[in-house]
């Protein structure tokens, strides 16, 4: 299937200043990202705070320009549009913020707030507006009586919902949720997660859901790429980058989910500035395996991997998945010098 959205070699670096506005370095937010997500497909894009995935969600949705690169929506240069045609573009792509107290405007009430993008592009009829708001609060679960209220009268939940809402009115093929449940209490990110989901198939949405944490995104994804600064290390299917994870940093993000059955050190130490990201492998300041090869040269993303040593790592199989044999000699491994598997 032809992809909807493909982003090719994206960079995108925010300069740095002292106080008489001299450039001092710059945060490399975005280094040759290339990605591409199909109709109705959900990418996951994971990674730490500061990994540059949420400015990568802004490139993609054409909010913020590329240093280097280009986006393409349905075949379509987003960085060659006009300021107007990007904003008519803007009908066709929606973005979910992470916040569900900031992203609503406390003097509009629920009824503006999701009408809004209708007015933007003139979708409905002014007279038609309260009908189709009305069937929109219904569809994300919330009952048409509550366009008349304010966002303050809302638990977080109900918050996300009505933003949900608002995000959809205009009919958008591509929508970016940069981190929508993680501000939510567990037991209500489960329900907005289902809602998420019935959304997505029904309306054949392209979906970004941009996310720190894989116990989210293995319940929706598709596919995964994973990033760690400003690049992706590994990209592939759901099912493959969560049970059968190759580069060492997405083992011990995989590691680190609960309940994994997987036995491995956390990662040792804090992410690199981005201002000054390390040469060669920007993870090589932190991988078990490092080599002098990843001090200096950058591994290409091949195969779905950024790692020179990707074939030569040992396999990853979480406990839970092994068989008793192999469960005992995986557990004998951590006594032997240098034994623990990935
Ligand atoms: Fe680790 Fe080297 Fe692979 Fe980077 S390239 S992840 S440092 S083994």
């Amino acid at each position: 299937m032809s992809a909807l959205l493909d982003a090719r070699d994206l960079v995108k670096h925010f300069p740095m200043r002292d106080a008489l506005g001299r450039k001092r370095g710059a945060v490399h937010a975005v280094d040759g990202v290339s990605l591409t997500v199909a109709p109705g497909e959900t990418l996951a894009i994971v990674g730490e705070s500061g990994c540059g995935k949420s400015t990568l969600g802004r490139l993609l949705l054409g909010l913020i320009p590329p240093d280097e690169g280009q986006v393409l929506f349905g075949g379509e240069n987003l960085t060659a549009l006009s300021p107007a045609a990007l904003r008519a573009r803007r009908r066709d792509m929606q973005l979910i913020f992470q916040d569900p107290f900031a992203s609503l405007d406390p003097r509009q009430t629920v009824q503006d707030a999701v009408a809004e993008p209708l007015r933007l592009h003139g979708i409905v009829p002014r007279g038609q507006e309260a009908t189709r708001v009305a069937a929109l609060l219904s569809r994300v679960g919330l009952r048409p009586e509550h366009a008349r209220r304010w966002p303050h009268e809302f638990s977080g939940g109900q918050r996300q919902r009505i933003a949900i809402a608002r995000a959809l009115a205009s009919g958008p093929r591509l929508v970016v949720g940069d981190e929508p449940v993680s501000a939510l209490d567990v037991s209500v990110q489960a329900q907005v997660i289902e809602l998420l989901r019935g959304l997505i198939a029904e309306m054949d949405l392209a979906f970004v859901l941009i996310s720190h944490d894989l116990g989210v995104v293995r319940q929706v994804a598709d596919r995964i790429a994973v990033m760690y600064l400003g690049r992706i290390v590994e990209e592939g299917p759901a099912e493959q980058v969560l049970h059968a994870p190759r580069h060492p940093y997405t083992r011990a993000l995989r590691a680190a989910v609960p309940g994994s059955g997987v036995k491995q050190a956390p990662v040792a130490g804090d992410v690199p500035s981005p201002i000054n990201p390390p040469a060669g492998c920007r993870f090589h300041t932190r991988c078990p395996h490092a080599e002098a090869i990843c001090r200096t040269i950058v591994p290409p993303l091949e195969a779905g991997v950024a790692c020179h040593l990707k074939d030569r790592l040992p396999p990853f199989i979480a406990l839970a998945e092994r068989a008793p044999d192999a469960r005992l000699a995986h557990l004998q491994s951590f006594f032997r010098p240098g034994g623990v598997a990935a």
